[in-house]
């Protein structure tokens, strides 16, 4: 079982210790908490005048730096301190890629894929109701993550409206919107696109060409898909993807289209009939220059990285490998792109919309993927350069740079009241 949060704090007490002998340990060690856990019981009245009760979470990890920042999971087995876990992870991403925001995170606990559309909307919007005081510009403002879409951040964005007794609501509330409802062009690509400049980076500081370098997906969903997308667009080869159902394999390479196309009438790549079935877990391992785990946490473990065939990770999804895991593939060599940074494109391009709501402005799709390409490009070859300066792993330069960056932020602030 995935341990996000034991996951997160053995990586941020890596970071600390390398810090310890500079800093105010006190100060240091209150980042080892959230600032607020919140759990709630939600009794949304179902169609049919069904009643039953969810559980939900909401973790603010710190407003150092900002209003706290992190989307809304929705699975049927996410806890409070997998919520914890990866509020925490949302304050280094923040801190790392350069937007004035805090970490935070919330979950619901249920299962969307077994649910009807309309039940669906009405937990998000009592979810929402339940979260007035909670969500807001200054305070808590949340996006999708697993199980969460734009259209579910659009009945959050109406029900705060509704409740609040605004048309809209003033400022910005939650990212990751449809765009008519003040959402900005490129948010549902924007992690994969991040993911993908950060590969491209990667091979030049490897000094392979994007031409036929092979890649694996792991979760073709919104990270994994738009991550493929992208580098099948600049040449890459894609030959196995995989969701919680299957996958598939060909070592030629998938044609994309063919498979969304299929996609249309199907909720599973395991039986696209372009390529060859295998069992998830087995594809991990197959030999290719690019691993992106886009799915869960823990995936790649002291247990299968002595397996793994592969140049790069480049991490999609959250927390995905374990530490021990980490520590094996750095001694092998991997390059590892770790999470904070290579998903970072998300959260940057949610800053974007919610600078553009706030100043009521509008930006085109091109403004923002130059804006991302140029974040990303940059922050990508600080880390690299912090890493080789001090000889330490991708994910340690990357932990060592956000972490100081909200300690930083704590002090300027001062300390009272
Ligand atoms: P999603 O729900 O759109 O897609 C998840 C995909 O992973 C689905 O295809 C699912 O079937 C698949 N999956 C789940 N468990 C799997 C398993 N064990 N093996 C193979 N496939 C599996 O979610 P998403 O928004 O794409 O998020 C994926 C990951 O990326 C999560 O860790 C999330 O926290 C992280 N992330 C998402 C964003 C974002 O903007 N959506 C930003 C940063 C990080």
């Amino acid at each position: 079982m995935a341990n996000i949060l034991q996951n997160t704090l053995v990586h941020f007490d890596r970071a600390a210790g390398i810090l310890r002998n500079e800093v105010d340990t006190d100060l240091l060690d209150s980042l080892r908490l959230p600032k607020e856990r919140i759990e709630l019981t939600l009794m949304p009245m179902m169609p049919e005048g069904k009643k039953r009760f969810y559980r939900a979470f909401i973790v603010r990890h710190t407003v150092a730096l900002g209003p706290s920042k992190g989307g809304i999971r929705m699975t049927p087995t996410v806890t409070l301190d997998d919520i914890t876990g990866l509020a925490m992870e949302m304050t280094w991403k923040c801190a790392l890629i350069g937007v004035p925001f805090g970490g935070g995170k919330s979950g619901v606990v249920a299962d969307p894929e077994g649910m009807a559309p309309l039940d669906k909307e009405i937990l998000v919007r009592c979810f929402a109701r339940n979260s007035v005081l909670l969500i807001g510009p200054q305070t808590y403002v949340p996006a999708p993550d697993m199980g969460t879409g734009e259209r579910d951040m659009g009945y959050i964005k109406d029900t705060l409206s509704y409740s609040i007794g605004y048309a809209t609501t003033q400022g910005c509330y939650v990212t990751g919107k449809p765009i008519l409802l003040g959402g900005i062009p490129g948010r549902r690509e924007a992690t994969g696109y991040g993911v993908s400049v950060c590969v491209i980076e990667a091979l030049k500081k490897l000094k392979k060409e994007p031409a036929g370098t092979t890649v694996i997906v792991q979760g073709y969903g919104n990270v994994g898909s738009n991550t493929a997308r992208a580098l099948d667009r600049q040449g890459l080869k894609i030959i196995g993807v995989s969701d919680k159902y299957g996958a598939v394999y060909k070592p030629e390479g998938i044609n994309l289209d063919a498979l969304d196309r299929y996609l249309e009438s199907s909720n599973t790549v395991k039986d696209f009939p372009g390529a060859t079935p295998i069992d998830g877990r087995e594809l991990l391992e197959m030999p290719c220059d690019v691993l992106i785990p886009a799915a869960a946490a823990d995936q790649i473990t002291a247990e299968n990285a002595p397996r793994l065939k592969t140049s790069i990770v480049a991490e999609g999804a959250n927390s995905p490998t374990s530490p021990e895991a980490d520590e094996m593939l750095v001694k092998r060599g991997v390059f590892i792109i770790p999470d904070i940074l290579c998903n970072a494109g998300g959260v940057f391009v949610s800053y974007l919309e919610y600078t553009q709501e706030t100043q009521q402005e509008q930006m085109t799709i091109e403004e923002v993927n130059a804006r991302l390409t140029r974040r990303m490009t940059e922050k990508f070859w600080q880390i690299l350069e912090l890493s080789e300066q001090r000889k330490f792993s991708m994910r340690t330069a990357a932990m060592h740079r956000a972490v100081s960056t909200v300690y930083e932020a704590l002090l300027a602030r001062g300390r009272c009241p």
